[in-house]
């Protein structure tokens, strides 16, 4: 099977989408990778729905990437006497480090570490930023607030502080667990880390997962942003969290980000997803909104990796018509007579190494000559980001024999995967090329393409020859 777009889709499963069947039609519709929410899935339901996936990617004999979301230190206030409470705007509102149940006055913030770090003037965010509480004095066991705006308050409400920087590590004991089941099951290819604020989050993160997994670090905090050229070296992808990132810096402040962020990552060659509320009106109804189209369209013309469905997907009534849609939208913008224009726009000189200058050779050759298209030999995956990172309008068929490499680029740019095992000499490399550009239908006999490969064969990090090849009648190689 092979996609008519660029831009990748993942898809949240949850409720209405974690069956076998389901996943299959998704991935059938277009998905290209899955992300499992650990917010919500138990281990053993992550588990089930890995073998699920698996067996999908085993009938269908693509390679596809599975996300393993940690909630990360999402805070959240305790419960009240009677579940919620009014309040005026105007009047003060405590939270405090006693566990009885709140009032009007009052409720419990079962977060010492908040307590602590909260300093007057800082902001509180409630329930997604209905409630706006402003701090007037804290001293460690409680923070005396006003209320800014809004009037409602309930058990269990998140709590946002775009203003304070958590002494807290970007991992919590849930995500700890979390995180040694997503590792022990050895078949997940990216681990998301929610509320990233500093670049040692992704350091302490990296202790433990070793290379194990990619680790897509989700940009939600304003903390983040402030030091995001060191977390986008460390992190092996981003996710523009629109979700939290619109409650904790001003809503119109968002679309700024994301550009921002996407073209950080184009520039690092790291991928990037764009994510939440893409088709927010499909979660209910069978068609998108324009505005929604519009949004998904954007993100296609920044050079995003890929888009991202949350509940759409997850919980909503029509997640197999949310993965078309959005399949449909990125085809179509990528057609569009102003696509590359814009793509290219944004493109960036490459980097002092060999991988750049080949994959910057091999764009270009494959542009002047016409190619069908660009294959390149990849067992980290790096020359693939490196290739993928150049934009090139021809399809690019990445050759590996590590199958996590293949299903670990499921979510960049551009790029089909095939998993093969290493070439045996020069001859083998151009044939197999040239078989396997023809088997998945990205050339025809008689099409020429580029292949960029390592010489000696086999020797990860090692990309150095490029070479035009012809593909013959009977699909093997000539020159
Ligand atoms: P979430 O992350 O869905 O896990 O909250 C995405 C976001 O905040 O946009
Ligand atoms: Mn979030």
């Amino acid at each position: 099977m092979r996609r008519n777009r660029k831009a990748k889709i993942l898809a949240t499963l949850g409720p209405a989408s974690n069956e076998e069947a389901m996943i299959q039609k998704l991935h059938e519709a277009g998905a290209d990778l899955f992300r499992i929410n650990m917010s919500h899935a138990s281990h053993d339901m992550m588990r089930t729905l890995i073998e699920r996936i698996r067996s999908v990617e085993a009938r269908c004999g693509r390679p596809i990437g599975i996300l393993a979301d940690l909630q990360g230190p999402k805070l959240r206030v305790g419960k009240f006497v009677d579940s919620k409470v009014d309040l005026v705007p105007g009047q003060t509102f405590t939270l405090d480090d006693n566990e009885a149940l709140g009032d009007k006055t009052r409720v419990f913030l079962p977060h010492p570490e908040i307590l602590e770090a909260v300093k007057a003037g800082d902001r509180l965010l409630i329930d997604d930023g209905k409630l706006h509480l402003r701090a007037e004095s804290a001293d460690g066991k409680s923070i005396v607030c006003t209320v800014v705006s809004g009037t409602k308050i309930s058990d269990r409400k998140g709590v946002s502080l775009p203003d304070t920087l958590l002494g807290v590590g970007v991992l919590t004991d849930k995500d700890r667990a979390d995180l040694d089941a997503v590792l022990a099951t050895n078949e997940v290819d990216w681990v998301a880390l929610s509320f990233v604020q500093r670049p040692e989050d992704l350091i302490e993160v990296r202790k433990i997962s070793g290379g194990r997994v990619g680790l897509m670090s989700k940009i939600e905090k304003p903390q983040a942003i402030e030091r995001i050229d060191e977390i986008i070296e460390l992190s092996d992808a981003l996710m523009v969290a629109r979700g939290d990132l619109g409650v904790e810096m001003p809503l119109e402040a968002v679309p700024g980000l994301q550009k921002q962020l996407i073209r950080a990552c184009r520039r690092a060659g790291k991928p990037v997803v764009v994510a939440t509320q893409m088709l927010e009106s499909m979660i209910s109804a069978p068609v998108p909104t324009r505005a929604e189209v519009s949004d998904v369209a954007t993100a296609v013309f920044e050079g995003a990796d890929a888009v991202m469905l949350s509940a759409e997907s997850a919980s909503g009534d029509y997640p197999v018509e949310a993965v078309a849609t959005m399949s449909s939208i990125a085809s179509k913008v990528e057609t569009d007579p102003h696509y590359s224009g814009i793509i290219y726009a944004q493109r960036t000189p490459p980097e002092a190494t060999g991988a750049d200058a080949i994959s910057l050779a091999a764009h270009q050759i494959a542009e002047t000559l016409k190619l069908s298209a660009i294959v390149c030999y990849t067992s980290s995956g790096n020359t693939g980001l490196r290739t993928a990172r150049e934009r090139p309008q021809v399809p690019i068929l990445a050759l590996s024999p590590v199958i996590q490499t293949a299903r670990r680029l499921s979510v960049v740019w551009g790029m089909h995967c095939v998993v093969t095992s290493d070439a045996t000499d020069l001859d083998d490399m151009v044939n197999r090329a040239c078989r396997i550009v023809a088997s998945e239908g990205l050339a025809n006999p008689g099409d020429r393409i580029i292949i960029s490969a390592g010489v000696p064969l086999g020797t990860p990090g090692a990309t150095n020859m490029l070479r035009i090849a012809y593909i013959s009648e009977d699909g093997a190689g000539g020159v």
